[in-house]
């Protein structure tokens, strides 16, 4: 049976569901044995009742009475017991899916930023998003029917012998068939949904572009909207395709496995009038066993579809698992500590996964408390990878980050680390969770948001919100306020100044800045430092000209670095660079 139902999967379904709800399992197999139970009862029932039929007493026989009555109670049973376990299998299903949720969840948070980042990763995840995800419902609905199917059978077959036991082996072979083609099926439906997977993405990412508001306004600037339903358009038709060939598949598989159990119940009856005929079975005995017939018969399909359904959902369940085991179970968080003396990285190289040359090549840089580094460097010349390294995301394939010397897990060293990006996050949260998600494992500290938004300029704007620091930012998710870009980049730099870390990196944090508001938050950005190390990427002069040291970047190295003047000084491509910005404002 193990290998009949795709290795296990009807051992991985049920521990999964045992895992998440035992005594949910317990109570859904309890109700199926009660439902088998009644089913039984009905079939004794009937037998008494054509008894009492055909015996000789006068009047309404007393056994024919007792036999009806029977009968009405065994299939009022039968069915308000079904009305719960379908009730109870809802329950049970939302249970597991959650637990497995959770899981996930647990999983994609804690995944390394260089395998999130991978192809490889997204497509996978979405599949078993996609796929594996809306099946714990579905195999445990399959569990729980075969459960109450096997006490149904062993009860009915235990009728059938005391009746005719050659009707047995005609009822049981009629169901290999379905098995054989549930197996057929359930291939064809793995291959077809990794098949489709990559389309899926792209129609989910088109809806996004399409639906989201983020995109609204430059998709209809550049009236891109009908090229892009175009394209959805085209997704659908193929994936339309796909599916049509492969439900066609699948209608066949599921009339000819049909077909095969339909015919050996029509067997099993014909056999039943064929031993009536030859006086080996009384009408009695006839009557129960065709009633038998049917509810085995029935019972067996269940048992084969529930099998089917097992078989089915098995490569699914093993694709989570197999994705669940390759990722970390929980993210850990790194141990703290202050910068005495100096943040150095030594001769440090990386190279993204897809790409031949490296983003980052032996780099040097060092970064002292109190001091603001800046790197600067054309598009593509590697500063946020490197900043991406400095902050403890990725891990340099050649060289070290020290940390006053020593050499830091990565884990550590991101706790002790904050970052800001130019790509940050407006959370659809309160203004005040906006900037306390920077320091979850401290409890939220309002006096604390307050000094961060104060550091960040934004304290004024977000006390004047309707509910204070207590608005929900953003329209997605419900009736909030929301920010100008250049706002939403002050909450962002005061989500990094919330962070307890003693270096802060700084992502082109002035991006969406007017001049002046650059210019007020940069002149006095020691004092929103309060001492930290900043390591600062900005095209803007204004600030870089400030930094204590600046480093300048190409094809991933750094080709000079100095202070501002210095570096003026030198020629070089800083004083190129610089003269070409002033330029544009001077001509
Ligand atoms: P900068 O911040 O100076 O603009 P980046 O560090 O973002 O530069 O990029 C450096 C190089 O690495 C570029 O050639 C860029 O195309 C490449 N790169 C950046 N991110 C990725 C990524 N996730 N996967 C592959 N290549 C990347």
């Amino acid at each position: 049976m193990r290998s009949a139902v795709g290795g296990g999967a009807v051992g991985r379904a049920l521990a999964t569901a045992w895992t998440a709800d035992r005594g949910g399992v317990l109570r859904a197999f309890l109700l199926q044995v009660l439902g088998a139970s009644s089913a039984l009862g009905v079939v004794l029932a009937s037998k008494l009742a054509i008894d009492g039929l055909v015996s000789d007493e006068g009047g309404v026989p007393r056994l024919l009475v007792v036999a009806l009555a029977l009968l009405a109670v065994t299939t009022a049973l039968a069915s308000s017991i079904s009305v719960f376990q379908q009730q109870q299998q809802r329950l049970l299903g939302e249970k597991v899916g959650q637990y497995i949720w959770r899981r996930l969840l647990r999983a994609c948070v804690a995944v390394d930023l260089v395998t999130w980042e991978s192809p490889a990763f997204a497509d996978r995840l979405e599949r078993v998003r996609s796929n594996a995800l809306q099946r714990p419902t579905t195999v445990v609905g399959a569990l729980m029917g075969l459960a109450g199917s096997a006490v149904g059978i062993v009860g009915m077959v235990a009728v059938l012998l005391a009746i005719e036991p050659l009707l047995i082996p005609v009822l049981i072979a009629a169901g290999v068939p379905s098995v054989l083609f549930s197996r057929i099926a359930s291939r064809a439906e793995f291959r077809f949904a990794s098949g489709v997977n990559a389309g899926l993405r792209r129609r989910i990412y088109l809806k996004q572009l399409m639906t989201g508001r983020p995109f609204a306004a430059e998709i209809r600037a550049f009236d891109a909207g009908p090229h892009l339903v175009g394209r959805h358009d085209a997704e659908d038709v193929a994936y339309l395709g796909a599916l049509e060939s492969h439900v066609r598949f699948r209608q066949r598989v599921g009339v000819l496995s049909t077909l095969a159990s339909a015919v050996a119940l029509a067997v099993a009856l014909l056999l039943i009038v064929l031993l009536l005929d030859r006086g080996r079975l009384s009408l009695a005995e006839a009557g129960a066993a065709a009633i038998a017939a049917r509810l085995l018969g029935g019972q067996l399909s269940a048992v084969f579809t529930a099998v089917g359904t097992l078989v089915e959902s098995g490569p699914f369940l093993r694709d989570l698992e197999d994705f669940l085991a390759g990722l970390p179970q929980d993210s850990s968080r790194g141990r703290r500590g202050p910068l005495r003396d100096a943040l150095s990285v030594r001769g440090v190289s990386f190279t993204y996964g897809s790409r031949d040359t490296p983003a980052v090549k032996d780099v040097d840089l060092d970064l002292a408390p109190g001091q603001v580094v800046a790197v600067v460097g054309e598009n593509g010349s590697g500063k946020t990878t490197l900043a991406k390294i400095v902050a403890g995301l990725y891990a340099a394939d050649t060289g070290t980050v020290l940390w006053d010397g020593e050499e830091l897990a990565r884990e550590d060293l991101r706790a002790r680390v904050s970052a800001v990006f130019q790509d940050f996050v407006r959370y659809q949260l309160s203004a005040a969770d906006n900037v306390a998600i920077a320091d979850t494992a401290a409890p939220h500290d309002r006096a604390r948001v307050e000094r961060a938004a104060i550091g960040a300029g934004i304290d004024a704007a977000l006390g004047a919100l309707p509910r204070g620091y207590d608005t929900h930012l953003g329209l997605e998710l419900s009736e909030g306020s929301d920010l100008s870009g250049g706002q939403w980049q002050r909450v962002a730099l005061a989500r990094a100044l919330y962070r307890d870390a003693s270096v802060i990196v700084l992502d082109e944090p002035t991006a969406a800045l007017d001049p002046r508001a650059e210019h007020e938050l940069f002149s006095d950005v020691r004092r929103m430092l309060e001492g930290r190390a900043a390591l600062l990427i900005s095209h803007r002069w204004s600030s870089v000209r400030l930094a204590d040291h600046i480093y300048v970047m190409d094809a991933g190295r750094v080709i000079e670095h100095g202070t501002h003047d210095e570096l003026l000084a030198r020629q070089g491509r800083y004083a190129e660079l610089y003269t070409l910005q002033a330029a544009a404002y001077l001509d």
